[in-house]
């Protein structure tokens, strides 16, 4: 019995130290995980400590390659603009020394106006004339001479005559200076002092140029009196200037008697220019008749 009693009174204690020894384990367990964690937590933390220093050290360069980036930049934009700069004075100088090449390969007098006080040099020659193709000529017996560079814009007007019904024969192209001389001065001899009117000393000039024609029609028989009132005259008096043709002589001009069959070539640029300001050659000042001759071929 008494051994019943004790035993009654044992078991409770023996319990009792079960949950006891139960506990200090959950205890002792629970700190050694504290201790892990912390100590993980540590070296999170350091490592995290270190990380932001690495971070804080790769900002400080981004910041300083970002600079160094718009220096760069800043530096690239000012030589590219000096490049440019660079490249339009190089642009400039090679169009002027396109125009300057031009205008030293461009016969000047080609565009001088001549009065009776500026004459075109005795020993002029153009610089390159062809032969006009026969078919073109009022007398085919007579081969006749007109530079070599208007004969293309002289073929057209022609052609182009004819596509309207128009017929144009040419009596007169190159002239000479020896040429001229002995035309005048059968001239002379024929009209006295009247041919002055209309083959006068410096009128020559036009036809010593090379780019100087003169035409005629059907019903003229080879002249040119009265060519003033053909239908020829009048598709001239509209279309030359589209191919860079001008009446020299017009009525009112104060140098010859106008001569409606007479026609020099000065370019289409300027032919057209004064066709638009309905003027002649001979109104327009030198200085501004001198601006075309750099397209008097174009
Ligand atoms: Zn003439």
């Amino acid at each position: 019995m008494k051994d019943i009693k004790n035993l009654k009174r044992f078991i409770p204690m023996g319990i009792l130290i079960g949950v006891i020894v139960i506990l200090l384990g959950f205890i002792g367990f629970g700190y050694y995980q504290y201790v892990d964690l912390d100590t993980q937590n540590d070296s999170l933390r350091s490592r995290v400590a270190k990380l932001e220093d690495e971070l804080g050290i790769t900002t400080e360069n981004l910041e300083t390659t970002k600079e160094e980036k718009e220096n760069l930049s800043a530096e690239l934009n000012d030589k590219e603009e000096y490049v440019g700069q660079l490249r339009n004075q190089f642009e400039d100088i090679a169009g002027q020394v396109f125009i300057l090449d031009k205008l030293s390969k461009t016969d000047e007098e080609l565009l001088q106006k001549y009065s009776k006080i500026y004459f075109l040099n005795e020993h002029y020659v153009p610089e390159d004339l062809d032969n006009i193709p026969l078919t073109y000529l009022y007398d085919e017996s007579k081969p006749k001479e007109v530079h070599a560079k208007v004969l293309p814009y002289l073929e057209d007007v022609i052609k182009d005559a004819a596509d309207d019904g128009v017929t144009l024969w040419i009596v007169s192209a190159y002239r000479s200076y020896g040429t001229q001389g002995a035309l005048k001065s059968g001239y002379s001899i024929t009209y006295g002092s009247g041919a002055n009117a209309f083959s006068a000393d410096q009128g020559y000039s036009e036809h010593q140029l090379g780019t100087t024609i003169d035409f005629t029609t059907k019903n003229l028989g080879g002249g040119l009196n009265g060519f003033g009132d053909t239908e020829a005259y009048q598709w001239l008096q509209e279309n030359a200037y589209k191919y860079g043709f001008v009446l020299s002589y017009s009525e009112d001009n104060s140098y010859y008697i106008f001569e409606p069959w007479h026609w020099r070539f000065v370019g289409v640029e300027l032919a057209k220019e004064l066709h638009k300001q309905g003027i002649g050659f001979y109104d327009m000042s030198q200085r501004g008749i001198d601006e075309y001759l750099i397209s008097i071929f174009d």
